[in-house]
């Protein structure tokens, strides 16, 4: 589903990402943690072509990301293509970015109706079943400022989700809630694993990763530094880079 190789970022001198290779494959829960810094969020952007690559390849379901190539020469897509192979991809953010004055089930027909234009019966129909599963059946009404932390950041994946993306991208979905509202999210995140959906998420809940990821990177300074199973990465670390980390988080 996700195929990176050699990829390479800067901003101005700054190296941040400094050939990344791996693959997520269809289905999967793919784990990346790392110290701040490290460039997981920046890796995370480039997958939607939200930051563009310097160097290397990355596809997207064996689809090239933001570029075509033609006789070994790269061309940038235009914004519409780029903005149909985005609409394939969804995204949830540590923070929320709610449209606030838009209630929970507004919030995610939003974008089936702006951008695919589905009809607004069609499309609310679907955000309130979206928010069911979301376990926010009781909360439809609601504008973000009435609901928690842990409610609006599951309203945030139902949002994602009414788009129909293969790919959900997260980048720490937790990290900005307060300790008891961290579970619920998770649990949503663990059943739409279980549902089959692909998943990349960078995440510093370690029981999260071990529990419900088939694979997992470590980052640091920009490039990947070990990989495998999240049990043996986490459990029984080979690098000194990783080892350290972990005993900081863990
Ligand atoms: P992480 O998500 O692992 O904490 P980031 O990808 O956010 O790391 O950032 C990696 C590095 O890239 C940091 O040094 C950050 O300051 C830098 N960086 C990220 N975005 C930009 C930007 N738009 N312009 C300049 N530097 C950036
Ligand atoms: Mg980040």
């Amino acid at each position: 589903m996700v195929k990176a190789e050699a990829v390479h970022k800067h901003f101005g001198p700054v190296q941040v990402l400094k050939g990344i290779d791996l693959e997520v494959r269809s289905g999967e829960v793919f784990c990346i943690v790392g110290p701040s810094g490290s460039g997981k969020s920046t890796f995370l952007r480039c997958i939607n072509h939200l930051e563009k690559i310097n160097a290397g390849r990355l596809y997207v379901d064996g689809t090239l990301v933001g570029y075509r190539e033609k006789n070994g020469k790269l061309h940038e897509l235009r914004d519409r293509e780029v903005a149909e192979q985005r609409r394939g991809i969804g995204m949830v953010f540590q923070r929320f970015n709610l449209f606030p004055h838009m209630t929970a089930v507004e919030n995610v027909m939003e974008a089936p109706v702006q951008v695919k234009g589905v009809s607004k019966k069609e499309a609310r129909e679907r955000a309130e079943q979206l928010l069911d599963r979301v376990g926010l059946g009781d909360k439809k009404a609601n504008y973000p400022a009435q609901l928690s932390g842990g409610q609006q950041q599951r309203v945030a994946i139902a949002r994602a989700l009414a788009m129909d993306p293969k790919l959900m991208l997260f980048d720490e979905p937790t990290s900005a809630l307060d300790p008891e509202l961290v579970g619920e999210v998770l649990d949503v995140m663990r059943d739409l694993a279980r549902d089959g959906m692909t998943m990349v998420v960078v995440t510093h809940e370690m029981g999260f990763a071990r529990e419900v990821g088939d694979s997992l990177v470590f980052m640091d300074d920009g490039v990947v530094v070990e990989s495998g199973n999240p049990r043996d990465v986490l459990g029984n670390p080979q690098h000194e880079r990783t080892k350290s980390f972990l005993s900081k988080v863990l």
